[in-house]
């Protein structure tokens, strides 16, 4: 199973992005995919790229906008592993109303982000994600925004798969990407993904000494949202590993469509070959 293609990364050398092409790479060769069952949908921004480095069904889409192509390809044929992926600017500001919508509406759709706390592609502007006092080309004075937390939002927007990550950590990168293919439900994964170019604040250097790893905290569940809500905010939104999830939850395309067994890509068209015809000469 091969999801390596030829086409050779243009992101700077040291960015974090590197990591969580390979980590999609290996959680979809270690759950079992075919090339040809998975989709890889993104934004626009550095992030953007990963769709057209994934040996995959790949769509890079608007800004702000993987979302909405990622569920339809997923109501459309419920058997395509659809994974969608964006970065801080895109997911969190300009796609922030797509991203709680599509939590909330739990469909079986696997979002990484890409977060770098900053708008790399543009060349270094504050973005959701910077911290306040965060001086940038748009912010000569430090931004006066709060940062925003999107986990805890994801959480009070009643997600069923939470979790973080750090780019340096291909390790538990990979296994939750492997546990957020396999969620029956939506999966959103944050990852952190230093931009050595343009955020020399937010460095590996200083992720490593702010990272709280739950591997260090044993009497830690998963199960319950109210501890994941408190240790987010305990730790400034600094967790990583898998932060809640709830197993319970049908998807809505089960709600949904499941009666029919089949999403629309595998439904027999009742349509006479004129018909046909004539609908494909509409669209010439
Ligand atoms: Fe990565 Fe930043 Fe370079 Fe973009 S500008 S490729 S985010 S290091």
């Amino acid at each position: 199973k091969e999801f390596r293609n030829n086409v050779k990364p243009n992101w700077c050398p040291g960015c974090g992005d590197f990591s969580i092409q390979a980590a999609i790479q290996r959680a979809a060769a270690n759950v079992g995919l075919e090339p040809e069952n998975l989709a890889v949908v993104s934004g626009i921004g550095c992030s953007g790229r990963i769709s057209g480095y994934i040996n995959a069904y790949g769509l890079h889409g608007i800004h702000g906008r993987a979302l909405p192509i990622a569920q339809g390809l997923k109501m459309a044929n419920r058997e395509l592993t659809v994974i969608a992926s964006g970065g801080d600017g895109d997911g969190f500001a300009i796609g922030m109303g797509h991203t709680v919508h599509a939590i909330r509406r739990n469909i079986n759709v696997t979002y990484i982000v890409m977060d770098n706390q900053i708008y790399g592609l543009t060349k270094g502007q504050t973005s959701p994600r910077s911290a306040e006092g965060f001086k940038t080309k748009s912010t000569p004075d430090g931004s006066i925004e709060s940062t925003l937390s999107p986990l805890e939002i994801a959480l009070s927007a009643g997600a069923t798969f939470v979790a973080q990550s750090f780019s340096s950590d291909l390790k538990q990168l990979t296994m939750l990407i492997e546990e957020g293919i396999k969620h029956e439900g939506f999966s959103l994964i944050n990852v952190f993904s230093p931009c050595v170019t343009f955020n020399k604040i937010n460095t590996y250097d200083w992720f490593k000494e702010h990272i709280v790893n739950l591997d260090s905290i044993p009497e830690y569940d998963s199960s319950n949202r109210i501890q994941a809500m408190t240790k987010l905010m305990e730790t400034g939104g600094m967790l990583t590993g898998l932060i809640y999830q709830d197993k319970s939850r049908k998807s809505y395309e089960d709600m949904v469509v499941g009666f029919r067994q089949e999403g629309i890509a595998n439904q027999d068209i009742q349509i006479s070959e004129q018909d046909f015809d004539k609908l494909v000469a509409e669209f010439k």
